[in-house]
């Protein structure tokens, strides 16, 4: 079997469709959590008007048993508690995630730092030219799609606020602000939760394709899944406070154990929680 194909999933208890939505989870769950998948995934059913998509959210309470909280720990204890010493401006933070889609690190600190130096305050860079924004990036890979969207990002801001300023975001409860990034053309969900998360320290909970075949894996979000419902189902049982960390931590796992090819599922500090490491046994 192939650790990262759907595999026959491990049973999870359900409840039927159309009833009442169970609250029960483990001791380890705390009560504020166990209200917030309740709140959130009751919030969820009503406002989705058909029968089978209320069937599988209703399914998705079951994974609150897992013990999240635990598996947080564990992965604390081997990767270390993550210290977000990011915390920025959200503007520069947004930019500077467009800036890092499909190439390393590396290279989009570089043009993050060059679009800064030529352009030292962001309305310099709405009055510039998408080409020479374009330029000036150059060396971080699709270029003028980056370009073209932070020109775009930047004139919605300006003629919203009328100043270039999304430091308000800190203000705002997780929700509306996740709704507000959301609205501009070309910034994805992972942006905008990166963003949030990062600069913010809100507890949106980013998602990617390593973070996605980890939590397959582990059995917190269901082998067939959207992100929609992926990052609903994050929101409601990561404890608050708690995003970084494990966001963090899960990237570090799935570079150091849990590959995409041959996860190393005898070394791994939370394979008791891990429906994919429990089959191994
Ligand atoms: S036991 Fe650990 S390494 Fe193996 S699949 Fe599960 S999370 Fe990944």
């Amino acid at each position: 079997m192939s650790a990262s194909s759907p595999r026959k999933a491990k049973p999870h208890k359900t409840v039927q469709a159309h009833a009442p939505v169970s609250t029960n989870a483990p001791a380890e769950v705390p009560q504020h959590v166990q209200a917030k998948v309740s709140s959130n995934v009751q919030a969820e059913i009503s406002s989705n008007a058909l029968p089978e998509i209320s069937a599988t959210l209703q399914a998705d309470v079951s994974l609150n048993e897992k013990p999240v909280r635990y598996i947080i720990q564990n992965l604390e204890r081997t990767y270390g508690v993550p210290e977000n010493r990011r915390a920025a401006d959200p503007l520069d933070m947004l930019i500077g995630i467009i800036l890092s889609q499909a190439t390393s690190d590396v290279n989009s600190h570089r043009t993050f730092a060059a679009l800064k130096k030529r352009f030292p305050t962001w309305d310099a860079a709405l009055r510039a030219r998408t080409a020479t924004i374009a330029d000036t990036i150059r060396s971080g890979g699709l270029a003028n799609q980056k370009a073209e969207v932070i020109k775009s990002v930047l004139r919605q801001i300006k003629d919203e606020h009328g100043t270039l300023d999304l430091n308000f975001l800190h203000d705002l409860a997780p929700e509306a602000a996740v709704d507000y990034l959301s609205q501009f053309r070309g910034i994805g969900p992972k942006t905008v939760a990166c963003t949030l998360l990062f600069a913010c320290r809100k507890d949106v909970f980013p998602l990617d394709t390593h973070i996605f075949r980890i939590l397959r894996r582990v059995g917190l979000i269901p082998q067939k899944c959207t992100d929609k419902r992926a990052r609903a189902i994050m929101d409601a049982v990561v404890p608050s406070g708690k995003f970084y960390s494990f966001h963090v931590n899960l990237i570090r796992h799935g570079r150091a154990l849990c590959r995409p090819r041959e996860p190393l599922c005898e070394r791994c500090p939370i394979a008791e929680y891990c429906d994919y490491g429990r089959s191994l046994i």
